[in-house]
């Protein structure tokens, strides 16, 4: 069976591994679509991955197999999204009565768990813990399937900052989870969005999905925010950019009193003024990954189409043309953010 694995840096292969096989408590997973992630990419850069199977991470697909001690709702031609499993109840945070950061749930996002494969999801089939499948609803197609990943990421952050009727929220950096964040803030009660990136095409497409006005960093985002209600700035800013500067554009950006929700991965050190946020009283939260109820209220909303998610992909690629397509994305970021991959393709 065929499986793109990264051997380092800038290198993708496409290789033959055994078919899998399913274990104890595990399904094996035939791909019908893989995201290419800013994760995935990052990962090509730098060579570094927590673990092969983080490689192609936001997938769909059809259950073709399934071991003993699943849970007895799977079944074979099931189809699936892979997420997380609920709160496992054993690790110290579960224990701790902090499950909804279970660290089972953690290790399975980002591939380190006992059943992970040893590749990711750009392959035919994949072996995974059966508990972190979920169901596909009927009217949700496998490409618009394998956004629910970021979906469920969006899902989290806006949970996360808990916008309110009629806030102001600003959202740096339209990229996947930037775009799901503008929309699902505006469908959690936020009035007026703004998007911030530096691409002409990325604040049109985000304008196209339902913000109001977009702006390059550093310029007018403050002419418009002192427009808009109190005048005072955002009453939640999500920093979906991973820049260390685009922290300092959310803390210019939120109002006296109001939230910055960490979405965006960075590893750079960000410089960010203490007295800013004590004085104007800011609150600063981080949001990592997802919940099996993220994933639940995501899947929702995109059966019942108002999480619209199919105009952030117009590609598809296969084997043959996915090492270029990273090259490709490193070149340049492209007009619509997800890149999809398909096993046939
Ligand atoms: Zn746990």
């Amino acid at each position: 069976m065929k499986a793109a694995v990264l051997r380092k840096a800038r290198m993708v292969e496409i290789v033959d591994v055994d078919e899998p096989r399913a274990a104890a408590g595990s399904v094996v997973v035939a791909i019908e679509r893989c995201g290419i992630g800013g994760p995935d990419l990052v990962a090509w850069r730098t060579g570094e991955l927590p673990a092969p199977a983080w490689f192609g991470h936001e997938w769909v697909g059809r259950v073709v197999e399934i071991g003993p001690a699943c849970p007895p709702e799977r079944f074979e031609g099931e189809r699936v999204v892979g997420a997380v499993p609920p709160p496992c109840g054993r690790c110290r945070r579960c224990v701790a009565g902090i499950g909804s950061i279970c660290e089972l749930g953690l290790s399975i996002i980002v591939g380190t768990d006992r059943l992970a494969a040893d590749h990711g999801a750009f392959a035919e089939r994949i072996r995974v813990d059966a508990r972190r499948v979920h169901r596909l609803p009927e009217g949700v197609d496998e490409s618009d399937g394998a956004l629910a990943e970021p979906a469920a990421v969006a899902a989290h952050a806006v949970r996360r900052a808990q916008p309110s009727l009629g806030d102001t929220v600003v959202v740096i950096g339209a990229g996947t989870v930037g775009l799901l964040v503008a929309e699902l803030a505006r469908l959690a009660g936020a009035s007026r969005v703004a998007a911030v990136d530096l691409e002409p095409e990325r604040q049109e497409l985000a304008c196209s999905l339902g913000a109001d006005a977009a702006f390059t960093p550093g310029r007018d985002l403050g002419k418009w925010l002192a427009g808009q209600g109190h005048g005072l700035g955002a009453d939640v800013v999500f920093e979906c950019a991973g820049a260390s500067d685009a922290l300092a554009t959310a803390v210019g950006a939120v109002r006296p009193g109001g939230s910055v929700i960490l979405v965006g991965f960075t590893p750079e050190t960000a410089t960010i003024s203490a007295q800013q946020l004590l004085h104007r009283e800011i609150t600063v939260r981080g949001s990592l990954g997802y919940s099996i109820t993220d994933v639940h209220r995501a899947l929702d909303l995109m059966a019942d189409e108002r999480y619209r998610v199919s105009a952030l992909y117009d590609r598809l690629v296969g084997f043959g043309k996915l090492a270029e397509e990273f090259e490709r994305l490193d070149r340049r970021r492209p007009a619509r953010p997800k890149v999809l991959f398909q096993p046939g393709a």
